[in-house]
């Protein structure tokens, strides 16, 4: 199932619950502006390879587009618009002024040196400049890129509109980044693990958890579980393997090892396992923070052996085996309450852009936490009046929020 389908089938559940006009429906669904792109780069050895790029800005009623941009073999149309509707939804349930986009490049950016990654970047920007900006679209790391990648858009939009530090977060910090931005996603998933936690009596300190993925999401959030909540991490895996240690990994040592750029299955601190052993691992808390759809109704659905799944990556669940999950009482956190940490500090950090001010990495994590958790709490309570799941509560009081502003605008 892409993308595009997943969330237009979780979208459906929310609407009928708040009983969404049909017109409404139609405006929420299509994207406000798509934009696909010929990349032609040179490459180390004189060749001109073609790539192809999007971005899709799906709604923007409540403020500029806001989303990451992704590089990835299997990057295209269908996810990227999948990925840019989430946006709108999680922006509007963080309440910060943002409406939602993504992009994305199919390539697998292993292939590439690190001036071709420069060269691809800069075109990219060069080709989608003309739909971004502090007030129009402001785009963030996602899967293969990073605060590096950031700084080149920074200089290529920079260099023909003036020095623009707001038209791109997730920033190096001496370029103008957030303190706390890169920890930002695995932070929230953490503040969003301990409000859970006391609501539904599954502890944190103690717990077992399962990771699948060990990149800024994964790794930053295994850490913070480990050294600040008390969890024991006893499972990880990145897309070459996993490794599972019963007492729990340890997790700075494995992060000394990634570093490295050493596949974590490489790691002597544990037991190897493969991907697929790793959704059998036994746990309290299971983590995906990986790719989308890898948890499914032909694969692990009925087999995962977790309290609660826990979304950090981006629609890892397909509908399917949402319901599977309900059925045995398995609940979800979903991606876009769990794991927007991100944007919600990328918006301080747009906003320190803007003002032109610091703010400490304390303030930051403060700010983050009220907000994830007043959002947190506000699902909570819906899911509870209306008997729903989590996910159907978040999109509800998504829906509502960018419908409002919908109406407000007027046509
Ligand atoms: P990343 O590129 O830093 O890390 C991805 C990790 O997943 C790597 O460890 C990689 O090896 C692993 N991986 C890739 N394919 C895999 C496979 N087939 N099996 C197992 N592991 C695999 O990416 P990230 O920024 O950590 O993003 C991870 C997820 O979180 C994505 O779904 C992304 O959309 C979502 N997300 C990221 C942010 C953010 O701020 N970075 C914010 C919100 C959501």
């Amino acid at each position: 199932m892409s993308g595009k389908a997943i969330a237009h089938t979780h979208f459906d559940r929310a609407a009928n619950l708040i009983n969404l006009e049909a017109y409404m429906r139609r405006i929420l669904l299509a994207p406000f502006r798509e934009v696909t792109v010929e990349l032609p780069v040179r490459m180390d050895d004189g060749r001109i390879e073609v790539f192809t790029g999007y971005r899709i800005q799906h709604n923007g009623a409540r403020g500029p587009c806001k989303g990451g941009i992704r590089y990835h073999p299997e990057a295209d149309h269908d996810e990227v618009l999948g990925l840019a509707t989430i946006m709108t939804w999680k922006t509007a349930l963080m309440d910060i002024p943002f409406g939602g986009a993504k992009g994305g490049v199919t390539v697998d950016p292993k292939k590439l040196s690190k001036l071709e990654l420069e060269r691809l970047t800069r075109r990219f920007t060069q080709r989608i400049a003309i739909v971004l900006g502090p007030y129009r679209d402001i785009p963030a790391p996602d899967v293969n890129t990073n605060a590096q990648v950031m700084a080149w858009i920074l200089d290529e939009y920079s260099s023909r509109q003036g020095y623009t530090p707001a038209v791109v977060t997730g920033k190096p910090v001496s370029l103008g980044g957030s303190l706390g931005r890169e920890e930002a996603t695995g932070r929230g998933v953490m503040y969003v693990m301990e409000e859970y936690a006391r609501d539904f009596g599954i502890a944190v300190k103690g717990s077992r958890v399962v990771i699948q993925g060990f990149g800024n999401v994964g790794g930053h959030l295994a850490r913070l579980l480990v050294t600040e909540a008390g969890a024991k991490v006893v499972a990880v895996s990145d897309v070459d393997g996993g490794i599972y240690n019963e007492q729990g990994l340890d997790v700075p040592g494995l992060l000394a090892h990634t570093a490295q750029r050493r596949p974590v299955a490489e790691w002597k601190g544990g037991k190897r396992i493969t991907n697929e052993e790793l959704w059998a691992v036994p746990c309290d808390w299971l983590v995906p923070a990986a790719l989308g759809g890898v948890i499914t109704k032909e694969t692990n659905a009925r087999t995962l052996d977790c309290k609660v799944v826990v979304e950090g990556a981006n629609e890892p669940t397909t509908p399917t085996a949402d319901l599977i999950l309900e059925e045995r009482g398995i609940p979800v956190v979903p991606d876009f309450l769990a794991n927007a940490g991100g944007v919600t500090v990328s918006y301080y950090e747009w906003a320190q852009n803007l003002q032109q001010y610091r703010w400490t990495h304390e303030q930051v994590n403060k700010e983050l936490k009220a907000t994830i958790t007043k959002a947190y709490a506000a699902v909570r309570d819906l899911a509870k009046e209306k008997a729903v799941a989590f996910r159907t509560a978040a999109y509800g009081i998504a829906l509502q929020r960018v419908a409002e502003a919908e109406r407000l605008r007027g046509n």
